[in-house]
């Protein structure tokens, strides 16, 4: 089923299988931060980010948001369509901090209502800069339509996720996600919705439940995994 390795990124290898429009992507334990700065591996990261994406992308799709899941695999590999993937990274901001708090000046904490949306154009060659419309189109990423498409579902995608982090007593402070094309066109959610890609703060303590722990050398990285890994399984039962 699983054959050759067609790519290797950062945290996940996606192979080739015998269906030429179906990949299965195997979830690696490997972090980086800083644009592969900072590398470390922690054990089980890979299988539990793999479900928690799981569980996340079956929510969306059951509200209704068209994604490249077809189904787990096991534990740590998911078979999906085979996209290619729009070099944009799709940032949504709830709450500021981060590279925004940085940029701008805004006290990371603060609520941002109406949230902001962002597109990075992902080349780490750039450091993944912030770019607007024109440059996605001058570079030739997505039409002037496929950019409103993508803010529409960036929203909406805010809307169900919001929703789905507070049921488990978190706060979504912001999130990248990755849109693909499929075979004919339709843009799809493709890539992976975890504790690598998001800020998760603890409604209560505030206590950050994310990458952050990682690179900001907060320790417990696993255990926050764990804890979030742990919240939505209690959910779906
Ligand atoms: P920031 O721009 O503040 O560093 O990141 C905003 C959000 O997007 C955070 O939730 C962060 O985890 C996510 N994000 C931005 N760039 C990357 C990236 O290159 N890799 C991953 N895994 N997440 C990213």
């Amino acid at each position: 089923m699983k054959n050759a390795l067609l790519y290797e990124g950062k945290a996940k290898q996606i192979y080739s299988t015998n269906n030429p429009d179906e990949v299965i992507i195997y979830y690696k334990d490997d972090a980086t931060a800083g644009n592969g700065a900072k590398k470390a591996q922690f054990e089980d990261k890979g299988r539990l980010n793999s479900e928690i994406s799981r569980m996340i992308f079956a929510q969306l799709m059951k509200d209704g948001i068209k994604t490249h899941l077809i189904k787990a695999v096991n534990e740590r590999e998911q078979l999906c369509h085979k996209v290619d993937i729009i070099l944009l990274e799709a940032i949504v901001r709830n709450i500021a901090a981060g590279s925004l708090v940085k940029r701008i000046g805004l006290t990371e904490g603060e609520t941002l209502n109406p949230p902001i949306l962002e597109f990075c154009y992902k080349n780490d060659a750039f450091n993944d800069p912030l770019i607007n419309d024109d440059h996605a189109i001058a570079l030739g990423l997505a039409t002037q339509e496929e950019l409103n498409h993508m803010r529409s579902e960036m929203l909406k995608i805010n809307e169900f996720l919001k929703a789905l982090w507070l049921e488990v007593g978190i706060d979504l402070v912001d999130f990248k996600i990755e849109f693909g094309r499929m075979k004919d066109g339709t843009i799809v959610l493709a890539d992976e919705i975890s504790p690598d890609t998001c800020r998760l703060w603890d409604s209560k303590t505030h206590e950050k439940l994310d990458k952050d722990r990682f690179r900001q050398d907060m320790g417990g990285v696993i255990e926050a995994y764990q804890e979030i890994h742990r919240r939505l399984e209690e959910r779906s039962e």
